[in-house]
Order: C-alpha cells, then sequence, then structure tokens
C-alpha cells in the first residue's frame, strides 16, 4: 500500500491519526505521516508516535523504505514496537522541522543567485550548504548575504504543484542539482515554485513564504575542489 504523505501537500501539518502498518527493528510503517523522510539533501524528521494506552515511542529518523514511496519510522534504541493495526498519533519535532524548512527554502534563494550547476547540497539544524561547478567565483560572502536577506525580505509567495514525468524530461533546466534527481519514477515530480525567483523540482519541505525563514548570513565560501566551490549559509546570530 501507498503511505499518504501529508507533508508533501502541507508541510505545516504537525501531526496526525495514522495506523501501524508494518513494526520492526528497522522501522515502522503507517498508513498516513507527517514525517518526511530523509531526501534532497534535507534530513528525516524526529518526533514521537503517541499510543492510545500513553506510551510514547520516540521516533530518532525517517528514512525511505525499500519500496517506492515507503517510509520508515526510526524509533530509538529499545523503544516498544506497536502492534500491526493499533491507532496511533504521529507527531513530529516541529521547532526542529520548521529550522529545517526555512534553511532549505534559503537554498532555493542561493540558487537562484548562483547561475551555476549545482552538484550537491545538505541541509542541517540551523545551516545549510551547496556545492556549485565553478572554478572561479564573482560573488562572495557579503554580496550573497546582502542578496539572500533582500529576498526573503521581499517575502515572496512559495507554492507547489505537480508535473508529470515526461513534462519534466521535456524541461530538463529545472533539475538543478547534477548528483540530487528529484523523486521521479511514479509518474509526477513535484515542483517548487518561489514566485518570481526560483522554479525548480524538489521533494522537500518549504515555508510559505520566504520572509518566514528571517535573516540569514552566508558564513563561508570554501574551495572543495578545482570546480567545486562551497557555499554555507546559517541563521543569522541575534
Ligand atoms: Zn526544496
Amino acid at each position: 500500500m501507498t503511505v499518504e504523505k501529508i507533508f508533501e501537500r502541507d508541510a505545516y501539518a504537525q501531526r496526525c491519526d495514522a495506523v501501524v502498518v508494518s513494526a520492526g527493528s528497522d522501522g515502522i510503517a503507517l498508513d498516513r505521516t507527517v514525517f518526511y523522510a530523509m531526501g534532497g539533501g534535507q534530513p528525516g524528521d524526529q518526533g514521537v508516535l503517541r499510543q492510545a494506552d500513553g506510551d510514547d515511542i520516540e521516533i530518532i529518523d525517517t528514512r525511505k523504505g525499500d519500496g517506492p514511496g515507503d517510509i520508515l519510522h526510526i524509533p530509538a534504541e529499545g523503544a516498544a514496537l506497536p502492534a500491526v493495526g493499533a491507532k496511533l498519533v504521529a507527531e513530529i519535532d516541529w521547532q526542529r522541522r520548521h529550522r529545517l524548512m526555512r534553511i532549505h527554502t534559503c537554498l532555493h534563494l542561493l540558487c537562484s543567485l548562483v547561475d551555476w550547476p549545482v552538484t550537491g547540497g545538505q541541509i542541517s539544524d540551523g545551516r545549510g550548504r551547496l556545492d556549485f561547478d565553478v572554478a572561479e567565483v564573482n560573488f562572495d560572502k557579503a554580496s550573497l548575504t546582502a542578496g539572500l536577506n533582500r529576498l526573503i525580505g521581499e517575502n515572496h509567495p512559495v507554492a507547489s504543484r505537480w508535473i508529470s514525468d515526461q513534462e519534466l524530461n521535456d524541461q530538463p533546466d529545472l533539475v538543478r542539482t547534477m548528483s540530487v534527481r528529484p523523486p521521479s519514477g511514479q509518474g509526477r515530480v513535484r515542483l517548487l515554485d518561489i514566485d518570481g525567483v526560483d522554479l525548480q523540482a524538489c521533494g522537500g519541505t518549504h515555508v510559505a513564504a520566504t520572509g518566514e525563514i528571517g535573516p540569514v548570513e552566508v558564513v563561508k565560501i570554501e574551495n572543495k575542489g578545482r570546480r567545486n566551490r562551497r557555499v554555507v549559509v546559517a541563521f543569522a546570530q541575534a
């Protein structure tokens, strides 16, 4: 069965009712979930599965399973597993997820400011990075920081929509990353549209408008090889 991925249509959903489909030491599968599974450079969610008897199961990570679209909620070591068929409430660590959404959306803004192919990216709590396939850079920390904060201040709306795999193949420029392909093979691909700023295939979670990201700072531009410049962005220190 296909798990209903509530985070794909509503990144702000913090909890949902769900039924346990399978439970093992490698993870717990539900019929629907608000937990984002690690992918596209974004970490998997953490949180709890709240059972009817009051026992909470701590979830330390969320990963994709073997089947296409499968999502496994990884329990803390030693946690008791729920019974298959049990009803529970799945609830993410929202504070952490919201920080990840803000940084993730900020990386889209960074993409729009740096006109070079992206070879990789990573999001962690409070910071994120993109690697660009470029030998000589014509940007610096101060100019990128100013550009990002301008786009954040302009509060551009962020929206997603679906297109078919075929439509994506017909518009290869919608894929910015050379190494991270968007999730495909399910007949459709999600487009992330920051109005007037950036449009690309992406399966992650984002804030609803760029102003929600808050002030950021480019903290590092690293030389990671002959044609690889790594740009690291973090929330500005208050
Ligand atoms: Zn994205």
